[in-house]
């Protein structure tokens, strides 16, 4: 049976339909939509892509940008679903993030000819090179960082400008995930921490992220911000929290005490 299909028919009970970060859902129960619902969809909807996972029993459709919900549905943000676990949250997430990597991963970055879904893996392979390219996975890291029963929090200057959150970066190649956490606060804000402490993990499908939550505790030096990326650092007391980051994300539950 191959990972991926996407053969006619192969058309699974779970059925996740997408447009952009978005899921379609009954506007009432928010149940994902059934058989007569989906083949009336396909009738009207431009679908982009689509694949079935036979393992994991779930249909992904990803819909143009331009097609309205059906009926009877809605389309609610991806990230809502982390509000609050649903039984096809997971799934949704894992759909979502292959759906993004599919749209991106068209030819061979070896040979530059077309790829085609693999027969045996979860992964495309090139029809000409048979190199293999697998759906990537990139790990993060994010820190809460404590002082006295204070909290660190930063004002980002690109993204999510309105909320104040954890800092945050990328692991690069070389490092430990908890260098990591300590050299992007430096770099960040210019202080340096310790007692850096892993939390929990999350995977963050927009695209392709699994975030490592850590805490760890001020140690010393002064504020200088990384222009381009912070617009304004500060310490908080819980009883006294600014706008923060929607409840389901990791950063909710670090700012808040949850974890
Ligand atoms: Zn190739």
């Amino acid at each position: 049976m191959p990972m991926i299909t996407t053969r006619a028919g192969d058309f699974y009970p779970l059925h996740l339909l997408f447009k952009n970060a978005s899921l379609l859902v009954d506007e009432k129960t928010e149940d994902l939509p059934d058989d007569q619902t989906i083949s009336k969809c396909l009738e009207h909807l431009l679908v982009k892509d689509w694949f079935s996972e036979p393992e994991h029993a779930y249909t992904a459709l990803l819909l143009e940008e331009n097609a309205p919900a059906p009926a009877g549905y809605k389309f609610i943000p991806l990230r809502a679903l982390f509000d609050e676990e649903r039984p096809y949250s997971q799934k949704a997430a894992r759909a979502h993030a292959l759906l993004c990597w599919r749209s991106r991963t068209h030819f061979c970055s070896a040979c530059g000819a077309p790829l085609q879904d693999d027969k045996f893996e979860t992964a495309r392979s090139c029809m000409m090179c048979s190199e293999q390219f697998f759906p990537t996975i990139a790990p993060a890291v994010i820190v809460l960082i404590e002082k006295e029963g204070s909290v660190l929090l930063a004002r980002h200057s690109q993204k999510n400008t309105d909320v104040y959150t954890c800092l945050a970066g990328y692991v690069e190649h070389g490092e430990s995930a908890e260098e990591a956490v300590a050299r992007e606060v430096k770099e960040e804000v210019g202080i340096t921490i310790q007692n850096i402490r892993y939390i929990t993990s999350q995977s963050w499908p927009f695209p392709d992220q699994l975030m490592l939550a850590y805490k760890a505790e001020y140690k010393e030096g002064s504020f200088h911000l990384q222009a381009d990326e912070i617009d304004e650092v500060k310490w908080f007391t819980r009883d006294n929290l600014p706008s923060i980051p929607k409840p389901g994300s990791v950063a909710h539950k670090l700012i808040m005490g949850l974890i």
